[in-house]
């Protein structure tokens, strides 16, 4: 072996090392609180699926209220932030202070910003940059991830 590959071997395999305790933190983070969750809510949540477009009944809602994480309850979104993308998937303007963290997503051979749930882990969507509103952002959310509670 060479100089040259033995060093892209060495840094390889730091990076490896390196990122192995945020992986062991992120699996440990991500429990199933909810007992009742079905298979497909299950599989976007810990195996980062998504769902079909269209199929969210959510995307109708219209009352006032807060969307909560299926999973642990936590309080994600405000319905004063869902917009119409047309995307067939349940989109947002902006997400509650602290409910999200993110991280970069190779998958697809695209480069985009999943979030999760700063609660519990659970995943539930990717964030792009194309938002109509003030805040430019498109909270792009699997319906299934949540649970609306209206208002009063
Ligand atoms: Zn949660």
């Amino acid at each position: 072996m060479n100089r040259k590959s033995f060093l892209k071997l060495l840094s390889f395999s730091c990076l490896f090392f390196l990122s192995l305790p945020y992986k062991l933190l992120i699996s440990a983070t991500k429990k199933i609180l909810n007992p009742e969750l079905s298979e497909a809510q299950k599989n976007i949540m810990f195996n980062e699926g998504t769902e079909k477009p269209f199929s969210s009944n959510l995307l109708k809602e219209k009352r006032k209220g807060f969307y909560h994480c299926a999973n642990c309850g936590n309080k994600l979104f405000s319905s004063t932030a869902k917009f119409d993308s047309g995307t067939g998937w349940l989109s947002f303007s902006e997400a509650l202070p602290g409910a999200f963290k993110t991280k970069v997503d190779y998958s697809f051979g695209m480069r985009r910003i999943e979030y999760h749930c700063a609660n519990c882990g659970a995943h539930h969507g990717h964030v792009f940059d194309d938002g109509p509103s003030a805040t430019g952002k498109r909270f792009c959310n699997n319906g299934l991830c949540l649970i609306f509670k209206p208002e009063n």
